[in-house]
């Protein structure tokens, strides 16, 4: 099924003001004002029927902190989902998100993330009601939001039409245009020579096929030594 023009995104989170900023500037504003992706945030604050609003609880079984409720969790989700939805639940045990995963996602006609915050989630959530768990990385983070914004402008920037048609082409690190699996060649600018470290001479030479050449030696070189230091750790 063709994926509609306009992706989705709801996000589920106890801090949605943290939101304002990285979602109202540069590309991911730009991509709202296209109408290529309606974002919105929800306070899962708003799925809560008592007085005090509570959304978490203290662990069964003991143990210091808090965790995410299971109910509010679940009525955002009855109202919020249809058929066509993904939802995503972010945590740090889950598969590390990388570009693979963004441009998969970004065929999606939408799509729900789950920010978890003090020591998580009700486990029930990743057992009954989530489509994905997702990790930036591993480490731990205090909460779901800023693993939610990084994979959503990863994604964004997939969508066709979000970048103008010269950062589109643009040959980036793990891009189909750069190659597979490669990270991008040093780019210089003005000055040529700042207090005597100079840009590589080929960059000045207007000879576009050495250029090239150069660019794709740099690329492969850059690719292989970041390669290695990571096998080294
Ligand atoms: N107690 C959890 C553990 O040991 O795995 C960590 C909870 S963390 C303090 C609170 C929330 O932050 C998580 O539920 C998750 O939503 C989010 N989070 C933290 N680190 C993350 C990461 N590396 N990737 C994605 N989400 C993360």
């Amino acid at each position: 099924m063709l994926k509609s023009s306009t992706m989705k995104i709801d996000v589920l989170t106890l801090f949605p003001e943290m939101f304002k900023g990285p979602f109202d500037q540069s590309i991911i504003q730009r991509a709202q004002e296209k109408k290529l992706v309606k974002i919105q945030i929800h306070n899962l604050r708003k799925w809560t029927e008592d007085k005090r609003k509570t959304v978490d609880g203290r662990p069964f079984g003991g143990g210091v902190g808090m965790v995410l409720m299971i109910e509010p969790i679940y009525k955002a989700l009855k109202e919020l989902k249809n058929k066509k939805t993904k939802v995503i639940l972010l945590d740090p045990r889950g598969q590390v998100f990388n570009q693979k995963t963004a441009n998969k996602w970004a065929c999606f006609d939408h799509l729900i993330f789950i920010c978890g915050h003090y020591e998580g989630v009700d486990e029930r959530v990743k057992e009954n009601l989530i489509d994905e768990t997702v990790s930036i990385g591993d480490y731990v983070l205090t909460g779901g939001e800023l693993p939610a914004m990084i994979i959503i402008d990863t994604v964004l920037r997939q969508i066709p039409g979000v970048l103008g048609k010269k950062e589109a082409a643009q040959k980036e690190s793990f891009s189909e245009n750069l190659g597979q699996n490669l990270l991008e060649y040093p780019q210089y600018t003005r000055p040529s020579d700042f207090k005597g470290w100079k840009v590589p001479e080929v960059l000045l030479s207007g000879n576009h096929q050495e250029i090239k050449k150069w660019q794709a030696k740099k690329s492969a070189e850059i690719t292989e030594k970041v390669k290695s230091s990571k096998e080294e750790k």
